[in-house]
């Protein structure tokens, strides 16, 4: 569990920070593996693919959809594709992304609907594409985002959790967090936050042990000043105390 802010600002971030942060963090990153859904989406430009792509990275690493979806697009290109496969054939393809017994079902159901309603077509609204069963807001703004190139805000756990730690928001649940960031960072920028935050989520800001001391934005984050440095001080009494 990440640590608990015990004190934060009600206040909106300054614009000019918001785009200094977004700025240093896009640089930063450079240097990690893209996370694998945004990858798919620009080697395929495939909406398809990033819908399928993005419900077997639920509750997976990106190392295990990465193998999946290797191994599951090396079959299929469509709706018309997949329907053809047995369920356990889905599964053995899909191995071991997490719950890849349901993710079997909820896929194929999903193809059969998409063939049968929208043409083999993926939909393009936020409110047709949780209609579909198993599409919950996450997805369905990634697909809109790394699909479809609408501006959509996507929050996952490291979208929820590392705007908190900044001091950005101050929110209970990532659709609180949806709302205020949409507000916050500029709309052209809002596909690429997604993409940046869970590369900085997975490598620096982890939510377990974050990365601080090789982290490049310290001077605004409110974690930083009110957490970690506390934790370092506090050690510091503790090894000048054991001293004496
Ligand atoms: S200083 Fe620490 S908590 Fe703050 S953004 Fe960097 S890694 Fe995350």
């Amino acid at each position: 569990m990440p640590a608990k802010l015990d004190q934060k600002t009600n206040q909106r971030p300054d614009k000019k920070e918001v785009l200094t942060v977004i700025k240093i963090i896009s640089k930063e990153i450079n240097q990690f593996i893209e996370p694998v859904v945004s990858r798919i989406a620009k080697q395929k430009k495939n909406p398809y693919k990033v819908l399928i792509s993005c419900l077997l990275s639920l509750r997976t690493k990106d190392e295990v959809t990465d193998i999946a979806t290797k191994k599951l697009f090396s079959k299929i290109n469509q709706p018309e594709d997949l329907i053809k496969l047995s369920t356990k054939t889905i599964e053995k393809l899909i191995y071991p992304v997490g719950f890849y017994k349901r993710k079997a079902v909820t896929i194929k159901k999903i193809s059969k609907i998409l063939i049968k309603k929208y043409d083999s077509k993926v939909p393009n609204t936020i409110e047709q594409l949780l209609e579909l069963k198993g599409v919950g807001r996450k997805t369905a703004n990634i697909v809109l985002g790394f699909g479809f190139g609408k501006p959509a805000m996507a929050v996952d756990t490291h979208c929820h959790r590392i705007p908190n730690r900044f001091g950005w928001i101050n929110t209970k649940n990532p659709e609180e967090t949806e709302q205020e960031l949409m507000i916050i960072i500029p709309k052209n920028k809002w596909v690429e936050f997604n993409n940046m935050i869970v590369a900085f989520g997975q490598n620096i800001c982890r939510p377990v042990g974050p990365k601080c001391n090789q982290c490049s934005i310290t001077k605004y984050c409110l974690y930083y000043r009110k957490v970690y440095m506390n934790k370092l001080n506090a050690n510091d009494t503790l090894t000048i105390n054991n001293k004496h």
